[in-house]
């Protein structure tokens, strides 16, 4: 059985520690590899690596880190379908669904392409008699990522991408649980002429986390997971002397006004719940229904949920797959178990009719949900999507504000000024107006508020920019020496 290496300074090493984790496919639940678990040591010779490429890597043209970038773009693009396989496998989210991934973690790769433009400073002439002020902006140095396993090629694609184009050499700390698609897109980087040591991988648990999160030599970590640990992450990073931005977990709420085309919204619903076997971050998990509307809703969902192909990710029919672990399985179960004990109503039972292997959970429907309840208040990260019956607008928008959690949002009408008003007062970072899964292109900046946010930065864009670089100002003169005198005032530009 293979046990995955690590990527350090332009090659696959294998791991030293002796620590494994096992890679299943969850499709099946066999074990289908061995990931390395980095020790200390490991970790300090990628970073010893990054450090050492980072003079050159900074010191190289803006244009020829364009280039490398146009051409990794390519080969990204070129190998879409293995990409996605890769992640398929170990992920088990179907292939269709993995190739979505990989386009739009490109899209940033594609934006990156355009840094001679993204990195441009400003210039003020004459800002006082024969002095010019101009900004630049110019990479931290050495800085790490560490993604979650349900995106693994997408999120390290949004960090990664923009960080490298910025001058920056990299470390990824990827999950352990689908370490093969970024050892795949480290070789394209290769292919594509990025020199040695600029791109990492470290593949690993929390010793290799904390090892980064204590390194003298790296500094900043972007971090993408739950929200107990990227609370951790911004706290240690932090106090390590680290720039942090640490995205956290979401309970994303759906508001269904009255007037929205129901059928629309149902449709909608079933994606953005069930898609991915509702492992997104940016998941539907809670329809808010206006009461005059939500038998309707409910029976709408219901009568759709039947026509969902469950089943492994390999075959081309398939639109939900497994989840990741047979831990993570049973713990979606439980919430599942305990709702109609809370007093909530299980409408689609997706405990029924399960393959005998795999770790699936069918898609699922509870009704008549309220705060306080645990398929409520947590995030379950599976194919469970929960209803709150609201009366309407303002209990909808209470709700969704009261909740801890603020990644994405949604609402649902054909009432132009109630959609503007929610997105004047809704209190959630990212918010989709009859669109369900608001995901920003890659020239805005991803993100969510409160719980789901750790940092000032969001992810990628503009934002993601500024992250990985650091402003610098010079004010600059060049005077006739046969002019100077001393002068102790303070220097006055009028
Ligand atoms: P996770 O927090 O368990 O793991 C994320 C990363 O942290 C992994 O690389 C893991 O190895 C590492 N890690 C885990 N435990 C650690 C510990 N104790 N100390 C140090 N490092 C540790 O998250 P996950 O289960 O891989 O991913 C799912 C979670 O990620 C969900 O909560 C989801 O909402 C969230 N997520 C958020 C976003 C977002 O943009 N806000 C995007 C994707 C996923």
């Amino acid at each position: 059985m293979d046990t995955i290496g690590h990527w350090i300074n332009g090659a696959a090493v294998p791991s030293t520690s002796g620590n494994t984790s096992p890679v299943y496919n969850p499709a099946t639940g066999e074990q289908a590899a061995s990931v390395g678990l980095a020790s200390v040591a490991e970790v300090e010779a990628a970073v010893a690596a990054a450090k050492a490429a980072f003079p050159g890597w900074r010191s190289t043209s803006l244009t020829k880190r364009a280039e490398i970038m146009f051409r990794f773009r390519e080969l990204i693009d070129a190998n879409k379908l293995k990409i996605a396989t890769l992640v398929s496998n170990e992920h088990g989210k179907v292939v269709s669904d993995a190739m979505g991934e990989v386009s739009r973690g490109l899209e940033n790769v594609e934006y990156a392409c355009g840094i001679s433009e993204l990195i441009k400073g400003s210039y003020s002439e004459q800002a006082a008699t024969g002095v010019d002020v101009y900004s630049i902006r110019q990479p931290l140095g050495v800085v790490a990522g560490i993604t979650p396993f349900n995106f693994p090629a997408m999120v390290p694609m949004w960090m990664f991408s923009n960080a490298i184009a910025c001058g920056n050499t990299f470390i990824l700390k990827p999950s352990e649980k689908d370490p093969s698609a970024v050892m795949f897109i480290a070789e394209l980087f290769a292919q594509a002429g990025l020199p040695a040591g600029v791109f990492n991988v470290v593949q690993g648990d929390k010793l290799a986390v904390d090892t980064i999160l204590e390194h003298d030599d790296i500094s900043a970590v972007s971090f993408v997971g739950s929200t107990p640990i990227a609370r951790y992450i911004y706290e240690t990073g932090t106090k390590n002397g680290k720039r942090v931005q640490a995205l956290g977990g979401a309970k994303n709420h759906m508001l269904v006004l009255p007037d929205a085309d129901l059928d629309m919204a149902a449709d909608a619903l079933i994606g953005a719940a069930y898609g991915s076997a509702g492992e997104r971050c940016m998941a539907v998990s809670v329809v808010l229904a206006a009461d005059a509307i939500a038998d309707e809703l409910v029976a709408k969902i219901a009568d759709r949920i039947p026509g969902i192909k469950v089943g492994p990710g390999s075959e081309p029919d398939n639109e939900m797959g497994p989840l990741i672990t047979a831990e993570h399985r049973d713990k979606v179960k439980s919430y599942i178990d305990g709702a109609p004990g809370d007093g909530a109503t299980i409408v689609v039972d997706g405990r029924e009719n399960l393959p005998a292997d795999g770790y699936f959970v069918n898609p699922t429907l509870i009704d008549n949900v309220k705060p306080g309840m645990a398929c409520y208040d947590d995030e379950i990260f599976g194919p469970v999507l929960s209803v709150m019956r609201v009366s309407g607008y303002q209990e909808g928008l209470e709700t969704i504000n009261a909740n801890q959690f603020a990644n994405g949002v949604a609402i649902f009408t054909r009432d132009g000024g109630a959609a503007r008003q929610f997105q004047f007062d809704v209190q959630v970072g990212m918010v989709g107006i009859n669109v369900p899964i608001p995901v920003p292109v890659s020239y805005y900046s991803f993100g969510g508020w409160k719980a789901s946010l750790f940092g000032d930065t969001h992810m990628y864009g503009p934002e993601g920019i500024n992250f990985y670089t650091q402003g610098k100002v010079v004010t600059s003169r060049w005077p006739d020496p046969a002019q100077s005198t001393i002068d102790l005032g303070f220097p006055s530009d009028r």
